[in-house]
């Protein structure tokens, strides 16, 4: 595995759990040993707080009232972009769509660019690694626009074919989706290079982040890509909040994809004219106190350190995977040079849904099954993995866990 390139400190532990009420709470009588991160994570105290202090001090609707309260509910939401802006290093704030997440954020992407700018013949090019949400929106517009998609291979090891990427960028592909991150494999993918290659070709690029922006610094101007979305649960913070990063010339050529109240500059019912960016893209009343909330887990990932979480987790990985692979009939599946947080395997005779029961039995829980990739499973010839998924409050003890009950699940099954 790459070491991460920042020189960050190493800790061998940091000692988060307590940040996290959750992680106090036994399941079945046993200590939690919560490693599905990978679906969402646990919330620290200081996010669960910035969520109800927001209603019991703040609470307005933002944009339109004259009054004291409305003006400052508006600061707190536009203070949760700026926040945004500054976790992917955008150039600026007017950037950043709030949306209800990584799924909302790629359809937004596909109604809105993709209707204005995709015509028959055209073609959009995903990876076989792809979460179904960077799938199924572009098989939509693919279906109605009479588009093409086509679909980067994946090596053995779990890691793209970039030849064969190279190969199949061509005058016609107008818009590239990659994920940053796997989240059925923990690959990390070139998406720099990637960006670069598309872009030479013509191409507008998308990058999902969904299982990247709490595990790494991301910097969207570096990357040069066009688009960015994540999902706030994943990274600390309230589920059904998320955000789009698009290019500022990029977004401010792209039309509405829903209308209502917000997002009009006018309205007659002759015709009705919009809002400037990011406003244009967001109708009717937002998710105010999840934007309270997703600034606060910014805040709380900028405060432990990124690059010291990367760093972190990387060793951490490091020995989950020599733990897992000192177990007899234990494959892992995604074998990438770089990896982060994410351990996907399949045990010989044991069903990774059977797997996922007896874990849970010993306070262990993981995710058994598609990963919502089923494309990537049928690739590996697979019909689902167990995944343990790694966050910043994990520590050696958890991995030690894991260990311990996957012995106990090969016993029971002889
Ligand atoms: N993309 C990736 C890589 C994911 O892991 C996920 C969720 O697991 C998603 C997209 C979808 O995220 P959400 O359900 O928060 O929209």
């Amino acid at each position: 595995m790459n070491s991460p390139t920042l020189a960050a400190s190493r800790p061998s532990q940091l000692n988060r759990k307590d940040d996290f009420p959750i992680l106090s709470r036994p399941v079945k009588g046993r200590r939690l040993v919560y490693l599905d991160n990978g679906a969402t994570t646990q919330k620290p105290l200081s996010v669960i707080q910035a969520e109800s202090q927001y209603y019991e001090q703040s609470n307005a609707n933002i944009h339109r009232g004259v009054h004291w309260l409305s003006q400052h509910s508006t600061d707190l939401y536009e203070q949760g972009r700026e926040s945004v802006r500054r976790l992917l290093n955008a150039a600026r704030a007017e950037e950043i769509v709030f949306t209800r997440g990584t799924t909302e954020a790629i359809n937004l992407v596909a109604y809105s660019w993709g209707w204005a700018n995709l015509k028959e013949g055209d073609e959009i090019l995903v990876t076989g690694m792809e979460h179904h949400s960077n799938i199924v929106p572009w098989q939509l517009l693919c279906e109605r626009t009479g588009a093409h998609l086509r679909v980067v291979p994946v090596t053995d090891s779990g890691e793209l074919d970039l030849d064969e990427y190279r190969a199949l960028l061509n005058t016609r592909t107008r818009l590239v989706g990659i994920v940053h991150v796997s989240n059925a494999l923990g690959t990390v993918n070139p998406v720099t290079e990637m960006t670069r290659l598309a872009h030479d070709a013509g191409a507008l690029v998308l990058i999902d982040g969904a299982q990247a922006v709490a595990h790494q610094v991301v910097d969207v101007q570096a990357i040069g890509c066009d688009f960015y979305v994540f999902s706030g649960h994943k990274l600390y913070g309230p589920t059904g909040m998320g955000a789009l990063y698009a290019r500022y010339d990029v977004l401010n050529d792209m039309p509405p994809w829903q209308g209502g109240g917000d997002m009009i500059h006018t309205v007659s019912f002759e015709r009705s004219t919009y809002a400037d960016v990011p406003q244009r893209f967001e109708a009717g009343t937002p998710n105010i106190a999840g934007v309270v909330a997703m600034d606060a887990a910014i805040r709380y990932v900028e405060d432990v350190g990124l690059d010291v979480i990367a760093a972190y987790e990387h060793d951490l990985l490091q020995r989950a995977t020599e733990q897992l692979l000192a177990l007899p009939g234990i494959r892992l599946i995604g074998t990438a040079n770089d990896k982060a947080g994410i351990l996907s395997f399949v045990v010989d005779g044991i069903h990774p849904h059977d797997l996922g029961t007896i874990l849970d039995t010993e306070g262990v829980a993981i995710r058994a099954g598609h990963h919502c990739a089923m494309p990537l499973m049928t690739r590996f010839g697979i019909p689902g993995t167990a995944r343990a998924s790694l966050a910043l409050y994990n520590t050696e003890d958890d991995v030690v866990a894991l260990a311990a009950a996957l012995r106990k699940a090969q016993k029971l099954f002889g």
